[in-house]
């Protein structure tokens, strides 16, 4: 049943205020230990997708499940499920540990449920842990911002653009941090609009362009497609 499947979007559709249709009639379906790249130009309306299945944009049409739970905007109850970073958002002088702790915090959960020890080791924070975010590098900032996500273990972790300003072997790094928190049992879906990075990072992949899905498969069969895929085909 639904309660299996991480995500569903059923004809999600967004037009803002100002006329703008951001996401037109956006369907697709993800399941447990799969890596999802929702990939697309700038524009594509990636964000806005991710900002809407974490319930923090309402939709004007469409249907968002998560494990078959109906994503309500505004309603907090889907941070058990699911897990959102949008940007680092670290304080600079305090330690990494520091960070995660602080944050931990903020959520209002007991301490007991954060798993500080198991998000650092799967996003391999190291020794760094315990020094001042400011000595920190640009991957190892946004390790800790995924590490941050972890912290409760979430069934789906949802990442826009974790690959955002890394350099091919920071890539890597961060490949083999989300490959090893899918092979825990559960499901990481990213932004991204570089082919390259969600050839290496993902299992599969969501093509964008223009608020509306252009194809979708496992990232093999899809980049086997070479540049067809971005330039934009219709609906399969
Ligand atoms: P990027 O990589 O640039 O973030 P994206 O694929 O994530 O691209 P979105 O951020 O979802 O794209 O934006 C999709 C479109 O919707 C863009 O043209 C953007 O300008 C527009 N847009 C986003 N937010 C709003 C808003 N609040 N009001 C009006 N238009 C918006």
């Amino acid at each position: 049943g639904l309660a299996d499947v991480p995500l569903r979007i059923d004809g999600l559709t967004k037009r803002f205020p100002n006329g703008h249709l951001a996401v037109d009639d956006l369907s697709l379906r993800v399941e447990r230990g799969q890596v999802l790249g929702l990939l697309g130009p700038n524009g594509a309306g990636k964000t806005t997708t991710l900002r809407m299945l974490m319930g923090l944009v309402r939709p004007d049409a469409g249907d968002i499940r998560i494990f078959g739970h109906q994503v309500v905007p505004g309603t907090p109850a889907l941070a058990r499920l699911g897990s959102f970073v949008e940007g680092p958002g670290h304080l600079p002088h305090l330690s990494g540990r520091a960070n995660l702790e602080l944050y931990w915090r903020a959520t209002g959960r007991p301490l007991g449920e954060s798993r500080v020890d198991e998000a650092v080791r799967i996003a391999a924070l190291g020794e760094a842990l315990d020094r001042p975010v400011r000595t920190y590098s640009q991957g190892m900032r946004q390790r800790l911002s995924i590490a941050q996500a972890m912290l409760g273990l979430p069934d789906l972790l949802v990442l826009d653009e974790p690959t955002n300003g890394l350099d091919p072997p920071q890539i890597r790094e961060m490949r083999d941090v989300l490959v090893a928190y899918a092979a825990t049992g559960r499901t990481v879906i990213i932004s991204s609009h570089l082919l390259a990075e969600v050839e290496q990072t993902c299992t599969h992949v969501v093509v964008m362009d223009r608020g509306r899905h252009v194809a979708a498969g496992p990232v093999a069969d899809i980049v086997g497609e070479g540049d067809a895929v971005l330039v934009g085909v219709d609906d399969p």
